[in-house]
């Protein structure tokens, strides 16, 4: 499974676990509603948990958007009944602060996969007046049913580890949203679009690193398609896109243990692994690539390559072993192409 997979497998359970949860506590508040003889409480939970059990079925339909906006307005509904029910020593108030990160999350979901900017300021106007309007009215006014302490108690530590719950689950949401999206854009900026090779920019910081700690023997060798103007004069453009493709996959799949980008244009660069294969591995690519048969709808074409490799003597700079490299290959160019110098 790839990084995006797993990101939204780990949506889907998270989600998944908070509305099960959910459930879990529908059925202890329906629990006190019982035992503390609370009709109102009761007739909201019987509504509640209706509404809970089709969040989960919506979670696993993927509707996480519409699951989250339910979830949201069940909990605060709820957070009014508790304190007009039970008074504020409950401590259904936390709610109220658990369920900021509810909005912030939603605001995101719903800014990624709707494009729309949800009324946020709407919004938390809504969750604060429902918090003020329910916390002053339950401190001027009697609580609808005399709880006894034992009672407020477990409300209060029930309350309590509910709201944290809340906040842990929606920030490793976000965490892992905001982790995933990093990851994903680290990928993009080092990967070449056409072939799916490195980039240019991904190779000069790891070139950069292994000048730093050299090891005996590394070489790097520039790899140019020799006559790839006339692939794109004779069959187009995409054909030579497809033929670059090709060419990177092959090269990829002759050098398994090295490190191979796109340096530009028709040019690729390898950088030998830590296996540390000698450069006779290079006059094997040159041959297996004058030997492949690349394919264009219905065409088939040959190419042959030209490699300038530098091994590097242990004190050269990135610049000084890549125009070595470049050098040689021009050598090769003038010496007719097709071959390997190093
Ligand atoms: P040489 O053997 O001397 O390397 O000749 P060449 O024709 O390969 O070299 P030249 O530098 O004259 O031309 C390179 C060509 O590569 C020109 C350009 O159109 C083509 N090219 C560069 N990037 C791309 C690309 O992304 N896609 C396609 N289709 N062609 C590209
Ligand atoms: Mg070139
Ligand atoms: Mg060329």
């Amino acid at each position: 499974m790839n990084e995006a997979g797993k990101n939204t497998a780990l949506i889907k359970d998270l989600t998944l676990f908070f509305g099960v949860f959910l459930l879990f506590t529908d059925v202890f508040f329906l629990i006190t509603g019982i035992v503390y003889d609370m009709p109102v409480m009761r007739y909201v939970l019987y509504v509640k948990l209706v509404l809970n059990s089709i969040n989960v079925f919506l979670i696993l339909k993927k509707h996480y958007l519409v699951s989250t906006v339910i979830i949201y307005t069940v909990i605060l509904a709820f957070m009014v009944t508790g304190m007009v029910c039970v008074g504020t020593e409950a401590a259904f108030q936390l709610y109220a602060l658990g369920m900021l990160s509810c909005i912030s999350y939603n605001g995101y979901l719903h800014k990624r996969i709707l494009k729309k900017e949800l009324p946020l300021a709407l919004i938390i106007a809504i969750h604060v007046l429902c918090y003020f309007g329910a916390y002053i009215y339950a401190r001027v006014s009697e609580p609808l049913y005399a709880v006894p302490e034992s009672g407020v108690n477990i409300f209060i530590v029930f309350n309590s580890l509910a709201s944290f719950g809340i906040v842990i689950i929606y920030v490793c949401l976000f965490h892992n949203v905001a982790i995933g999206s990093e990851e994903k854009l680290e990928q993009t900026a080092m990967i070449d679009n056409l072939t799916g090779l490195y980039n240019r920019h991904y190779l000069l910081a790891s070139l950069e690193q292994r000048v730093q700690s050299p090891v005996k023997g590394r070489w790097l060798a520039l790899l140019d398609i020799d006559d790839f103007k006339k692939v794109n004069d004779t069959y187009g453009h995409n054909c030579g896109d497809s033929i670059l493709r090709q060419a990177a996959e092959l090269v990829r799949g002759v050098c398994r243990d090295c490190i191979v980008c796109r340096w530009g244009g028709e040019e690729f660069i390898i950088l030998s692994g830590e296996q540390g294969s000698g450069t006779e591995l290079l006059e094997t690519l040159r041959q297996r690539i004058e030997a492949e048969e690349f394919r264009y709808e219905g065409s088939v074409l040959r190419i042959t390559v030209t490699i300038g490799a530098a091994v590097n003597d242990g004190d050269c700079t990135v610049d000084g072993w890549i125009s070595q490299a470049d050098k040689n290959l021009y050598c090769g160019k003038s010496g007719g192409k097709n071959r390997v110098v190093v």
